[in-house]
């Protein structure tokens, strides 16, 4: 069993592989990610549709402080569905969800279990940055997630998967901790959820790199079960 320093040694071996030793070529990466991602977001009608109804939207007063309103990117067919928190200061400058540190990670982490992030669709409870990345507020949440709920209905994902406790707290309405969250299967009208780590945790907390894999691997057993029944 290795040690917390051997964990955090192997955290970052994985990390520093990840930027490829080349901090400085960080902006560049983004840059083609983000060309990449657009590339294959909303070919889909009536995601396109929605994301031009809302978003202008002033429903909150977070409408007044957002750079960009960030909708959702990915696989309009995916049969794996990710829903964040919020967009954090690099999904506020790009209007993409997950481009930051935190979205370089998920990729690291879909790649585990063999996917990419075409393969996915990804969308946050929210649709606009909180100030200094603060948690979302009931007021906030209650307005903005009636968009998820429409997302997550055009998307009709065979899973759904919520980063972190803020995501599977407000799908599930739930209060429990995210670790009575993490290892089960949940409903979401009809579609199976599973609760997982949110990857800025991760990059917080390196420890939980292990158990962030293990659900990975949770996550890609329960897809394929999902083929296998149909
Ligand atoms: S966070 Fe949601 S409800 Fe608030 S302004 Fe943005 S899109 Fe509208």
């Amino acid at each position: 069993m290795p040690n917390f320093t051997e964990k955090l040694s192997g955290f970052w071996h994985w990390y520093h592989d990840l930027y490829n030793n080349e901090w400085y070529i960080e902006a560049g990466l983004e840059k083609f990610e983000k060309k990449k991602l657009q590339s294959i977001e909303l070919k889909d009608s009536s995601l396109k549709k929605f994301k031009k109804e809302i978003e202008n939207c002033q429903k909150c007063s977070l409408g007044k402080t957002r750079t960009n309103f960030v909708f959702g990117v990915g696989n309009e067919k995916a049969e794996l569905m990710f829903v964040g928190e919020a967009p954090g200061k690099d999904e506020d400058l790009q209007g993409i969800p997950f481009v930051g540190r935190a979205g370089q990670l998920l990729n690291r982490l879909l790649k585990h279990i063999h996917l990419n992030r075409e393969d996915v669709y990804i969308a946050n409870i929210l649709k606009c940055r909180p100030p200094k990345n603060r948690d979302p507020l009931p007021e906030e949440v209650e307005k903005c997630l009636p968009y998820l709920h429409k997302q997550i209905e055009l998307v009709n994902p065979k899973l759904l998967v919520a980063l972190g406790k803020v995501a599977g707290q407000n799908l599930l309405k739930s209060q429990f901790s995210l670790s009575n969250l993490r290892k089960r299967i949940w409903q979401y009208q009809n579609i199976p959820l599973i609760v997982t780590f949110h990857p800025a945790y991760i990059l917080r907390y390196p420890a939980m790199l292990d158990e962030a894999l293990e659900d990975m691997k949770f996550i890609k057993k329960e897809l394929e079960s999902l083929h296998s029944t149909g």
